[in-house]
């Protein structure tokens, strides 16, 4: 018999009437003749409702108290889906992350999961019953219940079929798949079919939320079948691959912006070794994570040194900024929080030039000013104005042409070999 492990969303689980549309996909599994593992988020809005009760008591409420308030979010969908499974005639159990023996590391609000002791689930689907199981939340050595950061749901579901060695991990969310650009920016994207496994981890990471960049990681390591899917409408929604046949790839497949960004300057820095590490390594050790790292070339023994950080960490970032640039000798620090960055992703640009000259002239023409780049092989990022963000997603993906299906130029020394 085949295992599925299927993950709700939010939005998926956001009131009664959703929550029975769910139930009625999971019957519908069942049917089908799987055993059916199902993980949940919290209702939607649940997590930020939480997070403001405890900021309105305090700015800075403990991580263990945190984590501990944001996991009753995720528990409580999972007994509701019970609920509403019981009321089709089907068995279901819900689990808290400890009942589900998803052990994480000791970080409270970004831990990791490090085991999952599938004991208890395997009893559960050995009875027949349709194992439930919360989302975003384990449990650390101390016995202390942990959260996996935002969007953490779906990197449980991808452990949980891991460890369940599942046929497949299907991500019911609000969209029926992964598209070439956030469709609630461009309503012209186009689902993707299919996806490598390279390039959502680079659509992930770069801040399409669809996917949270750990469970991509997990689907890479584990190798695990994973499907992303609409839980209000069928279709085949869209399948994470691992080809990697690039001639057989468009130039571009997605883009990506995120607008949590900030970018930090320090102008007039005595341009001698060692400065660097010192800058970035003052912001580093107080757990500040750095993006995109620019450096200018120096004129008359000084340069400017410029990167960005989450907009969260903005503030902080700026004022340990001041005193190393203080230290340094360097002339002025600047700062600025209304920035983004846009990318484009596709393992095509691997085999083709050209797709850099094509998004900086596209960009250009619409007067948006690019303030930093960074490229890897299969993505070109730029930092601009966080207002223009919108506009250039749009350009870009008309520039591009995403929303016509790819036309894909065969080498024709391939294509003889083929027909061999
Ligand atoms: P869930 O609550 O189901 O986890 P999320 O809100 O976390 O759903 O993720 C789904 C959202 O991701 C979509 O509503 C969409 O706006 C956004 N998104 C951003 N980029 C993409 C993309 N390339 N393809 C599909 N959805 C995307
Ligand atoms: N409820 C959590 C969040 O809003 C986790 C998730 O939905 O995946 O981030
Ligand atoms: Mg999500």
């Amino acid at each position: 018999m085949s295992l599925i492990v299927q993950k709700y969303g939010g939005t998926s689980m956001a009131d009664p009437r959703c929550i029975a549309m769910v139930a009625e996909r999971v019957k519908r599994a069942k049917e089908e003749g799987h055993d059916v593992v199902v993980v949940v988020s919290a209702m939607a809005g649940e997590t930020d409702r939480l997070l403001s009760l405890a900021h309105a008591l305090n700015d800075n409420p403990k991580p263990r108290e945190y984590s501990a308030l944001l996991a009753t979010g995720e528990q409580a969908s999972t007994a509701l889906l019970c609920i509403a499974l019981d009321k089709l005639d089907y068995q279901a159990r819900s689990f808290t992350g400890l009942q589900a023996g998803i052990q994480t590391t000791s970080e409270h609000k970004k831990a990791r999961i490090a085991d999952i002791n599938t004991k208890a689930l395997r009893a559960s689907l050995a009875k027949g019953e349709i194992p439930v199981v919360a989302g975003f939340q384990g449990v650390n050595t101390e016995g202390d219940v942990t959260t996996l950061g935002r969007g953490g749901s779906d990197t449980t579901a991808v452990a949980v079929a891991a460890a369940l060695q599942a046929d497949e991990c299907q991500i019911y969310t609000d969209v029926d798949g992964v598209y070439t650009a956030d469709p609630r920016i461009e309503p012209q994207a186009r689902r993707l079919a299919k996806v490598t496994f390279e390039e959502m981890l680079e659509l992930a990471s770069l801040g399409a939320k669809v996917l949270q960049t750990r469970s991509v990681e997990l689907i890479g390591k584990y190798r695990v079948p994973l499907r992303v899917l609409s839980t209000f409408s069928e279709g085949g929604g869209t399948l994470v691959t691992f080809e990697d046949d690039t001639m057989e790839q468009p130039l571009v497949s997605g883009i990506a912006y995120n607008r949590n960004e900030a970018k930090l300057t320090v102008l007039g820095v005595p341009d001698v070794p060692g400065v660097a590490s010192q800058i970035i390594s003052s912001v580093s050790t107080a757990g500040i994570d750095v993006d995109i790292i620019v450096q200018n070339i120096a004129y008359n023994g000084v340069t400017d040194f410029s990167f960005t950080v989450h907009r969260d960490d903005y503030q902080r970032a700026l004022a340990i900024l001041g005193e190393t640039a203080e230290r340094l000798g360097a002339r002025v620090v600047l700062g600025d929080n209304k920035i983004g960055k846009l990318s484009l992703v596709g393992v095509g640009m691997r085999s083709h030039a050209g797709v850099a000259n094509t998004m900086f002239a596209t960009l250009g023409e619409e007067g948006v000013n690019i303030q930093m780049i960074t490229t890897s092989e299969i993505k070109i990022s730029v930092v601009i104005e966080e207002r223009e963000i919108d506009r250039s997603v749009r350009a870009l993906h008309k520039a591009f042409k995403l929303d016509c299906e790819p036309v894909v130029e065969m080498d024709p020394y391939r294509e003889k070999e083929r027909t061999l």
